[in-house]
């Protein structure tokens, strides 16, 4: 296994929509325990193969419920219901946090490493881990899910750290 340095926020892989896995091989699963330990290492709740730099649909996920690592290959969003405010941040946009309002609840059908068909269903922090990272494998950043006005914002104060304009507290 191995830890994999996590792209940021201006790489382009990032804005990517990745690809379909065509075939869970030992390149996929090798894929699969880096991520993990990659995630648990950050730490993080989720982590998605385009934040390593590899621009394939595969994320995984640990929600803090007990059950461990999870793997989503080829996931698609099933449905989802409710609205839910939640101070939401990304590995790829380290350091900030903002309020969002996504779904409360979301059910993600995807493959697992076998192959097998599994659905991923729940609300809080595991409904809110599964868009986030199905945004991720779509190029869509949390910075998207923002109200216009504070989008601007937060792309004005990533900008200017970026240029060393500010002191990151
Ligand atoms: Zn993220």
């Amino acid at each position: 296994m191995a830890i994999l340095p996590i792209r940021t926020f201006g790489d382009p892989v990032l804005r990517t929509p990745a690809t379909p896995v065509a075939t869970i091989d030992d390149a996929v699963r090798k894929l699969v325990e880096d991520m993990i330990e990659t995630m648990y290492d950050a730490p993080g709740v989720g982590l998605a193969a385009p934040q390593i730099g590899v621009s394939r649909r595969v994320a995984v996920f640990d929600a803090q419920d007990g059950l461990g690592p999870r793997v989503m290959i080829n996931p698609e969003l099933v449905e989802t219901a409710e609205s839910w405010e939640f101070e939401e941040g990304c590995l790829s946009v380290p350091g900030h946090f903002w309020t969002i309002s996504r779904p409360g609840f979301a059910r993600v059908r995807a493959l697992d490493l076998d192959g097998n068909i599994v659905e991923y269903a729940g609300d809080e922090l595991l409904g809110r881990v599964l868009q986030h990272e199905l945004d991720h494998l779509d190029g869509i950043l949390l910075l998207d899910r923002l109200p216009r006005r504070t989008r601007r914002q937060a792309l004005a104060q990533l900008r200017d750290e970026a240029l060393g304009l500010v002191v990151e507290e």
